[in-house]
């Protein structure tokens, strides 16, 4: 049997397990005219030029650098006592430019061991700091965990740093590694002298041959003063973190924090909690971590730009904050017709549409099923959706793993895109034409374009480790809980789809006006979108 979810698992196993340590070394751009520098340079980094803020205080990134969130706890934990065992960490490259020292290569190790010196793994005071004074629930929770680890197998910083003073009263174990992290140290290779195109290229070329760099991301670390990609890191980091948008006026700047906040919350609020699945309060967009290459694919998509990793030309620079204000605000229209409150918002339940059976976000899933809505506003037909989504819900949710399907058949990127909003629009149209589940079922066999759609209930083992014991695996918990769950889930009383607590109206089944009462018999459970419109949907469910 084909294993559906093998392809697709690793995106949010793997971007929900990294510590984010972007906030311990700031970005600036490379850019920024300085006089250059004729002095010396540090040839060896060592655990006090990390403990020393003249040293640490100096360190930049690259403004178009990928965040510095790639590790799992593990990794970090090994650099951390690969160090202090005495071990060979492989060599930093920097670059000098006026005050400051940017790192070319080696943010992840730089940025490990200064977690472990500050005590911030994410959401110390350094990390509060850079993202507005709060961090996701999920971030806290891995800074947490990798707090945990390196202190158990390790110890604080500060501890070891308070035994120095008294090193012969301190354990034996102690003792040796107060002695390698007396000697031991990064070498640190210099990039000679050149401007700042030279160093930038250097970077590129450096950085894709160590850890290659998803096309997308390039793209975004390429593109990165161009609106698409100022609005898409905004929305990432709903409006806070590292501010791209800072040479904007304050207004400017003051707008898409608002918005770009506003658009963040909406698809990432309530946020994932751990796996197995064990609630259908699901955020709509998956885990808001490492999410730039979704969103800036939902921005470029929202706002009819084309598929730019085929195309030489790249977009303008935004110079004043206009263009990225209007990108977002088409990106906060697309989300506000899936879901919110709004009275456009139809409140598509995130199982549904946008997990797989196994509970993983499908990004894929989402960015087509935004084009299926708005082609429906564009082609007046909210309500024909509307009387046929129960059923329609019913077949997405019976044949969960026909858009994994679409996606590994037609391929990644946007190529699928356009199957998936077919088949959508295939499932509307037979319904709307009075078919049956069976009817639909061999529509989809005829057609040449998704003839190989068969049935499988087949939740595949995630390797995880579990499916070895005998035991249920991570997707099949979840699994079991979803189809359970959505059996018994909260219905539309209007049209009988699920309803998502984010996307929920209560309505008056006999209006205000005409004498219904504010009691709980005369009040009902609607999608917005429902509760607007239902006028014109009459009686439409049960059929
Ligand atoms: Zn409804």
């Amino acid at each position: 049997m084909y294993d559906y979810l093998r392809e697709h698992c690793s995106g949010g196993e793997m971007a929900g397990s990294v510590v984010n340590l972007d906030a311990l070394i700031p970005r600036e751009d490379m850019l920024t005219p300085a006089a250059e520098y004729r002095g010396a340079t540090l040839e060896r980094i060592d655990i006090g030029h990390l403990d020393d803020a003249f040293f640490v205080n100096a360190l930049r990134k690259p403004d178009f650098q990928r965040e510095t969130a790639h590790w799992s706890p593990d990794k970090v934990v090994d650099l951390v006592r690969a160090f202090v065992s005495g071990d060979l960490i492989p060599a930093v490259i920097l670059w000098r430019r006026g005050a400051n020292v940017f790192v070319i290569d080696g943010a992840h190790r730089l940025s490990a061991l200064i977690a472990w010196v500050k005590d911030d793994y994410g959401s110390g005071k350094q990390s509060l700091e850079h993202y507005g004074g709060r961090v996701p629930d999920e971030q806290q929770r891995i800074a947490e965990k990798t707090r945990k680890l390196l202190n158990g197998l390790v110890g604080p910083y500060a501890q070891l740093a308070g035994a120095k003073k008294n090193p012969q009263n301190a354990a034996p174990d102690v003792q040796v590694m107060l002695g390698h992290l007396a000697v031991n140290a990064i070498v640190a290779q210099w990039v000679p002298q050149v401007d700042e195109k030279a160093a930038e290229d250097s970077f590129f070329k450096i950085n894709q041959a160590a850890t290659p760099i998803d096309p997308t991301e390039r793209l975004i670390l390429r593109s990165r003063n161009t609106p698409n990609a100022i609005a898409a890191r905004a929305i990432v980091r709903g409006g806070t973190g590292h501010k791209y948008w800072a040479g904007f006026p304050a207004a400017a700047q003051q707008q898409i924090e608002t918005e770009a906040k506003a658009i963040h919350a909406a698809l990432y609020e309530p946020p994932l909690g751990d796996q197995p699945l064990k609630t259908l309060d699901l955020p709509v967009a998956g885990r808001g971590y490492s999410a730039l290459p979704f969103v800036y694919e939902l921005v470029n998509w929202s706002n009819d730009i084309p598929d730019l990793s085929k195309s030489k030309t790249q977009l303008e620079p935004d110079p004043d904050g206009s263009g990225t204000i209007a990108y977002l605000k088409s990106v906060g229209s697309s989300v506000s017709l899936i879901t919110g409150t709004e009275m456009r918002s139809l409140g598509l339940h995130p199982v549904v549409y946008f997990y797989t059976r196994g509970g993983d976000f499908q990004p894929n899933a989402f960015i087509a099923t935004a084009a299926f809505v708005r082609d429906l506003v564009q082609k007046r037909r909210l309500v024909e959706f509307t009387k046929v989504r129960a059923k329609l819900e019913n077949f997405l949710l019976a044949h969960k793993e026909y858009i994994t399907l679409i996606i590994k058949r037609t391929g990644a990127g946007r190529r699928s895109l356009g199957r998936i909003l077919r088949y959508l629009e295939l499932l509307v149209s037979e319904y709307s034409a009075g078919k049956t589940d069976d009817d639909v079922a061999a529509k989809l066999q005829g057609d040449s374009e998704f003839a190989f759609l068969v049935p499988t209930m087949k939740v595949p083992n995630i390797r995880d480790g579990e499916n070895v014991t005998r035991r249920f695996s991570r997707a099949t918990k979840s699994a079991s809980f979803l189809e359970t769950a959505t059996r018994s889930a909260v219905r539309c009383g209007v049209c009988g789809a699920l309803v998502h607590r984010n996307s929920m109206q209560f309505d008056h089944i006999e209006a205000a006006r005409d004498g219904g009462g504010a009691d709980v018999k005369n009040a009902q459970v609607t999608h917005p979108f429902c509760n607007s419109a239902k006028p014109l949907l009459e009686k439409a469910w049960p059929w």
